[in-house]
């Protein structure tokens, strides 16, 4: 194991632990944090040689941009510029938390950091180990989910230390993260903000702050390239074949499908409250609500290789803003194996996803 495995119960108490990562930070090394939406692969993202450590432990193609994490709005002015009115006031709402602002960059962010982009993402995590690492390291720290391109996200220490163990230089060891679903992305540099990436904080919620809020076409799978440039990528892909079974009767073709994949041992990702219809079979319960199982999809993804299922059958987990970004998700795990009940065979969706 090169990583260092560093636990962390209280990050203010545990300043030993907390100095050590941080040096590790300041020097140019790699370290794997909890955040509130996943698991972050972190280096400082001022220093261009760093960043490219994150790229190289990843296997990240180098034009896909990391997001920066900041501590406080001193920061955010160190490495944005343009800010304007509505971005402060999302700031005021949002941060610390699951929301990230695109924004034109400062001189001192590296073309390494933002993929050659003149923009830089940014934001304010509110999970506490990942504020106080930040703030002891004193630069802002640029971090992508810390998961191998392509893979699903990392959302529990123990999947970071198994996947990421000889790739980074330290790991620290906390709590699962507590969304499950990477930040929501919203670019700032026009003057109606535009969502990039759906996440937990929906579009209601934002104009409900700052007035109209458009959602870029890629999100809605109509065909424009991406302007997140790593929603362009397949992404949160297991082992295992997913399936996305949505519409009037999807039980009844889970059902269908399960029998039809049998030898592949499949496995059924579900509410709750369908459990009863798969009585027997193989399950992974999804929760009460979308938020359960934003908190749960990409644990269960890892889980279903861990256990072997050769097959993943998803239900539809809802139509509420955080339930279309579970499925944003899901459908990505897919890559485009989605089932709409109530036709016949399977809908291939086209939305410009590359395989990598
Ligand atoms: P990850 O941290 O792995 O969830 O990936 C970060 C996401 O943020 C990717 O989808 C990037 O394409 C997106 N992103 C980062 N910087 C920018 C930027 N300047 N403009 C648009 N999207 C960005
Ligand atoms: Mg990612």
């Amino acid at each position: 194991m090169r990583a260092e495995l560093i636990r962390i119960e209280d990050p203010l108490k545990e300043k030993e632990k907390m100095e050590l990562a941080s040096r590790i930070i300041r020097c140019g090394g790699t370290v794997i944090f909890p955040t509130e939406t996943v698991y972050g692969l972190g280096a400082n993202g001022l220093d261009p040689e760093a960043a490219y450590n994150i790229y190289q432990a990843k296997g990240r193609p180098s034009d896909n941009p990391l997001i920066l994490h900041i501590a406080d709005m001193e920061m955010l002015g160190l490495v944005a510029r343009n800010l304007g009115e509505k971005a402060l006031k999302l700031a005021e709402v949002f941060w610390p938390g699951p929301l990230t602002m695109v924004f034109d960059k400062q001189d001192i962010v590296p073309a390494e950091t933002t993929g050659g982009l003149s923009t830089v993402a940014v934001r304010m995590p509110g999970n506490e180990v990942a504020r106080e690492l930040i703030r002891l390291s004193d630069t802002p720290i640029a971090a992508p989910s810390a998961n191998i391109s392509g893979r699903p996200s990392i959302t529990m220490w123990e999947d970071a230390v198994e996947e990421m163990g000889e790739r980074v230089d330290a790991i620290l060891l906390s709590e699962p993260s507590e969304v499950g679903l990477e930040s929501t992305i919203v670019d700032m540099t026009e003057d109606i903000p535009v969502i990039l990436r759906p996440g937990k904080i929906g579009l209601s919620e934002l104009e409900a702050v700052v007035g109209p809020v458009r959602v870029d076409k890629a999100v809605l799978g109509q065909g424009d390239a991406p302007k997140a440039p790593g929603m362009k990528y397949t992404h949160y892909s297991p082992n295992a074949s997913v399936y996305v079974i949505k519409g009037e009767g999807m039980v009844e073709r889970i059902l269908e499908e399960y029998q039809k994949y049998r030898e592949e041992d499949p496995v059924i990702f579900a509410m709750e409250k369908h459990r009863q219809h798969y009585e027997g079979l193989k399950l992974y319960s999804l929760g009460a609500t979308s938020l359960e199982a934003a908190k749960v999809l990409f644990s269960y993804l890892r889980k279903a290789d861990r256990e072997g299922h050769g097959i993943v059958l998803m239900e539809n987990v809802g139509e509420d803003e955080v339930g279309l970004a579970v499925m944003n998700r899901a459908e990505k795990a897919a890559g485009g194996k989605l089932i709409y009940a109530n036709s016949k065979g399977k809908m291939h969706k086209r939305n410009g996803v590359n395989r990598i």
